[in-house]
């Protein structure tokens, strides 16, 4: 744990950013933890923590409540639908993957495309059996992983 980005009221920014991979829940960019502050401190950019059930409905501060907002996105927001907020300003109702969740489809895709360019590059033996290409299963699986990380 990091207390590098820390809320007396929150704890770990960075524990609540992971939750969706540093993005801001409603737009899916991704957000400046050093510009965390009250809405508008640092523009439209600061960052805030938003609860998915609103404080006025009875939304508590458990870490499963609490997700990181641009102050402009939180304020859109209101106490409405986060759903609806998010198909406006993302087209898409769901939120960032997390950290956990973007590994795992990160590697799982690198490793599925892997094989497939390993089958698609097969060569041919001198028995006549078509053999994996584990070169071209490598190269592609890697380079998958890295346009993953690159990309999204
Ligand atoms: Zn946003």
């Amino acid at each position: 744990m990091s207390d590098d980005y820390w809320s007396e009221r929150y704890g770990d920014l960075e524990g609540i950013a992971s939750t969706t991979r540093g993005r801001c829940h409603l737009c899916h960019e991704n957000v400046v933890l050093a510009l965390y502050g009250r809405t508008g401190l640092f523009g439209g950019d600061t960052v805030t923590v938003d609860h998915l059930e609103p404080q006025v409905f009875g939304g508590d501060d458990d870490a499963d409540n609490l997700r990181i907002a641009h102050g402009n996105c939180n304020s859109l927001r209101g106490v409405k639908d986060p759903e609806a907020i998010r198909l406006a300003l993302a087209g898409t109702t769901d939120e960032p993957l997390s950290d956990t969740a973007f590994n795992l489809l990160s590697v799982g895709g690198s490793v599925a495309v892997g094989v497939a360019a390993g089958h698609a590059f097969a060569s041919t033996n001198q028995r006549g059996e078509r053999e994996f290409n584990q070169a071209a299963a490598w190269v592609a699986g890697l380079l998958t992983f890295a346009f993953t990380r690159e990309l999204y």
